[in-house]
């Protein structure tokens, strides 16, 4: 699999983020974004939004968790416009802590969703999950669920489409064997940064944190990875509840239902959040998603046809598919996954 330089590896995102942003001018955006005209400038205290129900935010400010409403100067729905790692400005209210707006968004993570009943062009909908994200941290499991490359693959796509920094992290590593490090290392070959953990064992912990270190990460991931027990390895006194892996679909279950944003240390702080856990399909064009495989950039110009796909045209045709299985090429699973994702777009 090819090594990306790092200049390879940001001319590809270049060339996708021009075509986001030629796409982003068609859609309709709606909910949260309106705000970004609504962006208040001073605020002398400010506090990190956790999440929001009924009308009060929660939201960690000098350290400390506390709920609060909307002061009746702010913005209408304000409560309702805030997502996870939003800074929030307060301000003292007839003796009480409120929310009197909100400060401009560093960058967020979205996903476009389908929305058959809405009839905004192209039907879709920018829906907002974070905001003021410094890194994501995909979690997989080596066993419990079974490390899923596809899904490493779509949360990779997720990420680079939201331009922000990847660390890979596989968990459970007391229960790896050669073939999941051996798939780790093929993506720390195409310059993602990785990290084996163990929760249990409490090994590579301290590496996986000094990747963290400083920064607003968000774990994103399956259910039953080891999310929650990872944030509890970090810091042994956040003590999240875990939840069990059901044994006969060795697929985790729902446990935690709303967002948590931990400080851990200094500046550093872990978002995670249940409205990344389940993957859906997100609006990428077909023609632009193999941009999201930077291994496959360099070949691409050599195809025959300046549109191909890399799955019908003749092999003679198509560079992309000479590539697979080559030396410094693409590797078999990469580009099956592609297909497999082309296919549902
Ligand atoms: P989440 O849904 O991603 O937050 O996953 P949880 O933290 O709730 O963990 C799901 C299950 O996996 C629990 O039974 C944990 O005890 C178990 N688990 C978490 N991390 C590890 C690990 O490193 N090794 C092993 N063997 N089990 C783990
Ligand atoms: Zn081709």
């Amino acid at each position: 699999m090819a090594h990306l330089k790092g200049s390879q590896w940001r001319e590809s995102k270049r060339a996708l983020d021009k075509k986001s942003r030629a796409k982003a001018k068609h859609f309709d955006y709606e909910g949260s974004q309106e705000f970004v005209d609504h962006y208040t400038e001073d605020a002398d205290k400010t506090g990190i939004v956790i999440g929001s129900a009924l009308g009060r935010i929660s939201l960690l400010a000098d350290q400390t968790q506390v709920n609060c409403s909307v002061s009746p100067d702010a913005p209408r729905h304000l409560a309702k416009a805030v997502v996870v790692g939003d800074v929030v400005a307060l301000s003292e209210f007839e003796n009480s802590l409120m929310v009197s707006g909100l400060t401009e968004r560093r960058n967020v993570l979205s996903r476009m969703r389908r929305d058959a009943t809405r009839r905004s062009y192209l039907g879709a909908q920018e829906q907002i999950i974070a905001a003021n994200i410094d890194v994501a941290a995909i979690v997989t499991s080596a066993q419990n669920p079974p490390l899923h490359p596809k899904f490493i693959d779509r949360y990779m796509i997720l990420l680079q489409h939201n331009d922000i920094d990847t660390v890979l992290c596989l968990n459970k590593g007391d229960l790896a064997t050669g073939e999941e490090r051996r798939i780790l290392d093929e993506y720390n070959r195409l310059g993602v940064t990785t990290a084996e953990t163990s929760a249990v064992d409490n090994t590579g912990i301290e590496k996986f944190k000094d990747l963290l270190r400083g920064k607003v990460a968000v774990f994103v991931g399956q259910s039953g990875v080891g999310k929650t027990s990872l944030i509890n390895a970090i810091d042994p006194s956040a003590s999240y509840r875990t939840g069990e892996v059901s044994t006969s679909s060795g697929r985790g279950r729902h446990t935690t239902s709303a967002s948590t944003l931990h400080m851990w240390d200094e500046n550093s702080y872990i978002i995670d959040t249940p409205g990344i856990r389940s993957l859906e399909i997100w609006d990428i064009e077909k023609s632009e998603l193999q941009y999201y495989y930077q291994e496959f950039v360099p070949f691409n110009p050599d195809c025959k046809y300046p549109d191909c796909l890399h799955l019908n045209e003749p092999l003679a045709d198509c560079a992309v598919k000479q590539a697979i299985n080559q030396p410094n090429g693409i590797s078999q699973a990469r580009y099956e996954s592609y297909v497999k994702i082309l296919d549902e777009l």
